[in-house]
Parts: C-alpha cells; sequence; structure tokens
C-alpha cells in the first residue's frame, strides 16, 4: 500500500492523465535534442522530496536537513500546479553553472522523464523536447505480423 502511495504522490493530476494516455496507447517518452546552454532550467525548478514533489516550505527544509547541498535553491514561489518554484543560486550572470563540474544529479539528468509525470515540461527556449511515441519495438512487431499473414 505504501509503495502505491509513493508512486501515486510521485504525479501530479496532470502527470497522472499523462502517464495512464501512454499506457492505454502503449506508447513511451522519448526525450531529443541538446542543450543550448540558455540556463533556464536553473531559472524555474521543481524539486522532488520523499513524498512527492514538493509544495511546502517545511518539506523543502526538511529535504535541505538530508541533502544540504540542496541549499542553493531558493524558494520563487510556486507554480500553476501548486508546486513550489526555485532558482538556483550556483547560476552565473552569464547563465552557466558556476561550478558545473560538481553540479547535481538532477542537473545532470535534466531533462528527466518524471518531469513530465509531475505535469511541466522543459522551459521555454530550452534546446530538449519530451515526446510521446509509439516505441520502435511496436513498429517492428506490426511489421513481423505482416510478414506472417503473407
Ligand atoms: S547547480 Fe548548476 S546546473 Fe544545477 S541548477 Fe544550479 S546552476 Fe543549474
Ligand atoms: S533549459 Fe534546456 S537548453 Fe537551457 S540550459 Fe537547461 S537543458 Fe540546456
Amino acid at each position: 500500500m505504501l509503495r502505491i502511495i509513493k508512486f501515486l504522490s510521485s504525479f501530479s493530476l496532470m502527470g497522472l492523465i499523462r502517464y495512464l494516455r501512454i499506457q492505454v496507447m502503449g506508447k513511451e517518452l522519448l526525450v531529443t535534442g541538446s542543450c543550448r546552454c540558455c540556463g533556464n532550467c536553473c531559472r524555474e525548478i521543481n524539486l522532488e522530496g520523499v513524498r512527492g514533489w514538493l509544495r511546502s516550505e517545511k518539506d523543502f527544509h526538511k529535504v535541505v536537513e538530508n541533502y544540504p547541498e540542496y541549499e542553493r535553491f531558493q524558494i520563487l514561489g510556486k507554480d500553476q500546479q501548486g508546486y513550489l518554484q526555485f532558482s538556483c543560486s550556483w547560476l552565473g550572470d552569464a547563465g552557466l553553472c558556476r561550478d558545473h563540474a560538481n553540479r547535481l544529479s538532477l542537473c545532470k539528468n535534466f531533462p528527466d522523464k518524471n518531469l513530465y509525470f509531475c505535469g511541466g515540461t522543459v522551459p521555454s527556449g530550452c534546446g530538449y523536447r519530451i515526446n510521446e511515441v509509439r516505441p520502435f519495438s511496436r513498429y517492428l512487431a506490426d511489421e513481423v505480423k505482416g510478414q506472417r499473414k503473407m
């Protein structure tokens, strides 16, 4: 039961709708593109805690207690879904990370597909796209099925 609650808490309502749509349609997420070094993903950030995406300042402080490296994030306010939005104090004037080599794994992994299931997407100007696509294995299975019928 706890696992189910934890699983569901990693979605927003919009994210859950997206997740179910992908399951029903037999699709998967594909991230395409490349980084343009605009720095926008360091200006409007959603962060995930133990109980899902952070909504309260209190939960954020708990995260910082356990992971002091998160102190670099500053609360900007809330987004339209009620999640806290942060900016990062490590962002330099030129839009580049001041310590790129030691950035967090969440920065290295951006854009993580979970972002889509939190109801979000990449920031404007980002060179990446998160797309719902039909997996290659499905095209292959259709092709094999078609050849068997011949
Ligand atoms: S640590 Fe660097 S890459 Fe990560 S959010 Fe901050 S400025 Fe951006
Ligand atoms: S928003 Fe996208 S393009 Fe801009 S720095 Fe972040 S990953 Fe790179």
